[in-house]
């Protein structure tokens, strides 16, 4: 847990967030300011920073992300539809939060 990360605020229920998943390791949901109709946050609890801060010990919780967000593409109806699984990693990979997250983005009309 990081004091100062927005994600970790939300995780604790510092700031009121409305989850569409939870368990005791991962966390989802609804993107701010969303890039497409759907757009979902999957969020792991343990505060990792980036992609480059992983280790090999965290490969189950990667994985783990893929198949909540799996699950979470058949609840919002996209699964078929298709969508993106987008991790960004570090600045000038347009990461803004530092706080390991994917994000689910689909729900386009014509399945652009
Ligand atoms: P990234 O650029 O990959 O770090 O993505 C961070 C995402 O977090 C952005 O799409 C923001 O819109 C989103 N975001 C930031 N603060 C919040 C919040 N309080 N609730 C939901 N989404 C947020
Ligand atoms: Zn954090």
């Amino acid at each position: 847990m990081s004091d100062e990360c927005i994600f970790c605020k939300i995780i604790k229920g510092d700031i009121e967030t409305q989850f569409v998943y939870d368990d005791d390791e991962i966390v989802a949901f609804k993107d701010i300011h969303p890039q497409a109709p759907i757009h979902l946050l999957v969020v792991p609890k343990k505060h990792i920073p980036t992609v480059n801060a992983l280790d090999e010990s965290d490969a189950p919780l990667i994985g783990k992300m893929v198949l909540v967000a799996k699950g979470l593409a058949k609840d919002f109806g996209v699964n078929e539809s298709g969508y993106r699984l987008i991790i960004n990693v570090e600045r000038g990979g347009g990461q803004l939060v530092f706080h390991i997250h994917m994000h689910l983005v689909g729900g386009w009309e014509n399945d652009k």
